[in-house]
Order: C-alpha cells, then sequence, then structure tokens
C-alpha cells in the first residue's frame, strides 16, 4: 500500500536500521521504544492485520516471522531472563499500524498487565 509507512521502511523509502531482512520480513528498532529493547518484525507484504492472514500465510510467513524473532532474540540476549512477543489486532487490540507486525519487547522486567 502506497500509504503505508511499513511499507515504506520494508521497500528502504523510509530510512530505519534494518536488524533482520530476508526475502519476506524485515526487522527494526520501534521508534517509540517501550522497553530498553523494543523490536518490530514486519512481513514485506502489504497485511493489514492478523485478522487478514490467510491459511496459506499462516503457514509459510508466520514461521518466517518466528524464525526471524527467534534470531532476534538470540542477537540482543533475551533468551536468559525471557521477553514477550505482542501482537496487536485492530481498534480494541490498540493496533495503530494497520500493517501486520509483532512486537518484542525486552530488557527489563515487564509488567504482568495484559488488558
Ligand atoms: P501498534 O500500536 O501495535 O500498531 O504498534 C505500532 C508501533 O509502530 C508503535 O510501537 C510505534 O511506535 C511504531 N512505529 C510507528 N512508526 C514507526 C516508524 O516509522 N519506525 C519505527 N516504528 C514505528
Amino acid at each position: 500500500m502506497s500509504d503505508c509507512i511499513f511499507c515504506k521502511i520494508a521497500k528502504g523509502e523510509i530510512p530505519s536500521e534494518l536488524l533482520y531482512e530476508n526475502q519476506h520480513v524485515v526487522a527494526f528498532k520501534d521508534i517509540n521504544p517501550q522497553a530498553p529493547i523494543h523490536l518490530l518484525v514486519i512481513p514485506k507484504e502489504h497485511i493489514p492485520s492478523a485478522t487478514d492472514l490467510t491459511a496459506i500465510q499462516i503457514k509459510e510467513l508466520i514461521p518466517e516471522i518466528f524464525t526471524a524473532i527467534h534470531h532476534l532474540v538470540k542477537e540482543f540476549n533475551l533468551d536468559s531472563k525471557g521477553y514477550r512477543i505482542v501482537n496487536n489486532c485492530g481498534q480494541f487490540g490498540g493496533q495503530s499500524v494497520t500493517h501486520l507486525h509483532f512486537h518484542i519487547l525486552g530488557g527489563q522486567q515487564l509488567q504482568l498487565s495484559l488488558g
């Protein structure tokens, strides 16, 4: 989508420090970090939210995303103390950017509240 900020990051049209990239997925630092380490993993393809995933994308793209998450967790040494993976979906889920993304948060004790 031409006016999607995450599509622009994925295409390199907006500068950002890419931390991981392959044919399907990119990862970069969140611009407004909510923890000492706050990363975002996105598909290059514009998929508005988790609700919009097709059966094929669930089978083929989600493993790519979790491979990226696994790689980044190791690279940022998050594995020993733990971290959080978050996907906000839709209005009530608090999604503000309508391009599917997974947050990785870590580097400190996170609040337990989920609501
Ligand atoms: P959401 O609330 O789950 O949709 O998360 C969107 C996230 O994208 C927020 O944590 C924002 O800080 C982050 N964000 C928005 N624009 C940019 C950007 O240009 N670069 C990096 N992160 C961004």
